[in-house]
């Protein structure tokens, strides 16, 4: 497809294993955060097929909140990548998010400089090409008092 030449970066059902992310991708899209959830327990997961407490594979893909924070996080100077070359240095991030599942990601809308763990996120879609939406994360609106 001529899209994707024009979006020289990995794509997702390339480096997928298993296909068990695609509904995260096609939720994505639409600008929705999605992680994996437990009908059981609750218990949100990134992703799993199973639920851990349970050994049971009663797992759903449920809209999230998109709320997190800041867990770590590293700036690259290198990449092995020639599709990154122009975006270096960039960050990746480790984000916790509100429901407890921690996703790989990338910080935008702040210098890396500007990055501290803990700090509070908010996803945020990176339409790259059509067909694709890469969920990434931005600082948080801050909360004004009531
Ligand atoms: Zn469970």
């Amino acid at each position: 497809m001529s899209v994707q030449k024009k979006y020289n970066k990995p794509w997702p059902h390339e480096i997928s294993l298993d296909g068990l992310d695609k509904p995260f991708w096609e939720a994505a899209l639409k600008h929705t955060f999605a992680l994996h959830k437990c009908t059981i327990c609750k218990t949100y997961y990134w992703p799993s097929s199973l639920c851990t407490t349970h050994g049971d594979r009663a797992m759903v893909w449920a809209k999230a909140s998109g709320r997190g924070k800041l867990h770590t996080y590293s700036i690259l100077y290198r990449t092995l990548h020639p599709g990154f070359e122009p975006d270096l240095p960039y960050n990746i991030a480790v984000v916790e998010t509100e429901e407890g599942p921690f996703v790989f990601s990338n910080i935008v809308g702040c210098k890396n400089g500007d990055l501290r763990v803990g700090m509070p996120l908010e996803v945020t879609f990176d339409d790259v090409a059509p067909g694709l939406s890469i969920p990434k994360f931005k600082p948080a609106a801050r909360k004004r008092k009531a």
